[in-house]
């Protein structure tokens, strides 16, 4: 597994990410269906749906890109356009809530890339296989 992992770039890792495609061997998608993750790569093998608490990272990674975008968009609003304060808190507040759930599956995506990254993914294995 070390040897495949190595012989896969980041720039390819994060370009399977972008795409939501397994970050292992880039043949499936992560997307089951909308706001569900598979369980796991059928290419591959590869285990999207770790132990619990292996979310908590997608979770993070959506907080924190969510809120880098609003503190841009705040920044542009009021630095370059000159909007007035009250009426930019307006646009942020929708931006809050639209793009959390717009980038849902990209955090999830970025995430495995991360993990996958770092340590590799744990295949999937079915009894008696
Ligand atoms: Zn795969």
């Amino acid at each position: 597994m070390a040897d495949v992992r190595q012989a896969s770039s980041v720039w390819t890792t994060l370009s399977r990410s972008v795409r939501l495609r397994c970050p292992a061997c880039g043949l499936e998608s992560i997307i089951e269906r909308p706001f569900h993750i598979r369980h796991h790569c059928e290419s591959c093998r590869a285990l999207f749906k770790r132990e619990q608490g292996f979310f908590v990272g997608a979770i993070l990674a959506n907080v924190v890109t969510t809120e880098l975008f609003i503190l841009a968009i705040c920044f542009f609003c009021l630095l370059v356009l000159g909007i007035d304060y009250d009426r930019v808190l307006w646009v942020l507040f929708a931006i809050a809530v639209v793009f959390p759930l717009a980038f849902y599956h990209h955090s999830w995506s970025f995430w495995l890339a991360f993990d996958y990254t770092v340590e590799g993914l744990p295949k999937y294995w079915r009894k008696g296989d």
